[in-house]
């Protein structure tokens, strides 16, 4: 017997489904076919599951025939309600995924959510991690996505080669859920920055500064950020094509809340900013990039719109 590696076949590569192609799952998708695997997917658009097949994966029709022979199903859907629907009764990833599958849900969802489908998959002995992520949709394009994680050792370990493929940062945060409450506390951090630096914009503005050699500046110091960094264009150009959805952030500041909330924590400023999201929100700003908490300064400051 031969102790080279030459006659070695390849490790086989975990076949995956992928539910749920929007403005974060496609160009993830995408990248998973990069590395060569197998990627079978299912959203509600026909264009996206057309983007997926033209990029070298496989539309499915149902989430039932996209998850049959799956080893890793991956869910990219926009909230906790669309999470039940698309794992739960007859149609659903648990009664159509295989038994030992691992599924992994990098939705921004509330961690009970998390907790709870754990649960209920285990029941069908298919394995469940919450992996959030962080990057935003460049982030996404570009495979450098901070990815939370929470669940068992040994499942983040047979992920962790799939999600060397989206990302830059990766870390096992906890239990079940535990990666949720870790993105809670991104969305705030998130908000409160756009939020800060969309007071800074029209402050300057008000003030007559060259809002481009402001801002370059600002981002070289203390005051510098990734979300500075990644949103400058759209506070110059007044370029609120999503991106990141108020609505999706207005989700996310009910979740941290609401989280912030069961364990006895005060976030004073977070409210505020969450009543500034919901604002917006309600003022049919829902469709654009959370960029446009500028709009809502701008409101509140009698500047231009
Ligand atoms: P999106 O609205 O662009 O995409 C959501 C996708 O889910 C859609 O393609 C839709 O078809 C699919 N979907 C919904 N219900 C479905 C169902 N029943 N069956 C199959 N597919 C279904 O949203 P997005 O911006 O890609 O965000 C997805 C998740 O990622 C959200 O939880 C969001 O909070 C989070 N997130 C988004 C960003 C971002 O910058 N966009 C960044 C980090 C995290």
């Amino acid at each position: 017997m031969s102790d080279t590696h030459a006659d070695s076949p390849r490790p086989t590569r975990p076949a995956i489904a992928w539910i749920g192609l929007g403005i974060m799952g496609s160009p993830m998708s995408e990248n998973l076919v990069k590395a060569g695997y197998d990627v079978t997917g299912f959203t509600l658009e026909q264009d996206k599951l057309d983007r997926l097949a033209a990029a070298g994966g496989t539309a499915a029709g149902s989430i039932a025939e996209a998850v049959r022979d799956a080893d890793v199903v991956i869910t990219m859907v926009p909230a906790s309600p669309q999470v039940e629907a698309i794992a739960y009764g007859p149609d659903g990833i648990l009664e159509n995924a295989k038994s030992g599958a691992l599924l992994i849900d990098m939705s921004s969802i509330t961690p009970r959510t998390s907790v709870d489908l754990a649960k209920a998959a285990k029941d069908k002995g298919i394995r469940v991690l919450d992996a959030p992520v962080s990057g935003g949709e460049a982030g996404a394009v570009e495979a450098v996505l901070s990815i939370m994680v929470g669940g068992e050792q040994a499942d983040f370990d047979t992920a962790k080669p799939i999600f060397e493929a989206l990302g830059r940062t990766i870390v096992l945060c906890g239990p079940h859920g535990s990666g949720q409450t870790v993105k809670a506390a991104n969305q705030l951090i998130v908000a409160v920055n756009i939020q800060a630096c969309a007071e800074a914009v029209v402050f300057l503005e008000k003030s007559g500064v060259d809002l481009t050699a402001a801002l370059d500046v600002l981002n070289g110091g203390l005051a510098g950020s990734t979300v500075l960094t990644r949103k400058k264009d759209n506070f110059l150009n007044r370029d609120f094509k999503p991106g990141f959805r108020i609505d999706l952030h207005h989700k996310d500041m009910g979740i941290v809340t609401d989280a912030a909330r069961n364990v006895g924590a005060a976030l004073p400023v977070g409210a505020v900013v969450a009543q500034l999201v919901a604002s917006l929100r309600a003022q049919g700003d829902g469709g654009l990039d959370h960029s446009a908490l500028l709009r809502a300064v701008e409101r509140l400051s009698g500047a231009r719109l």
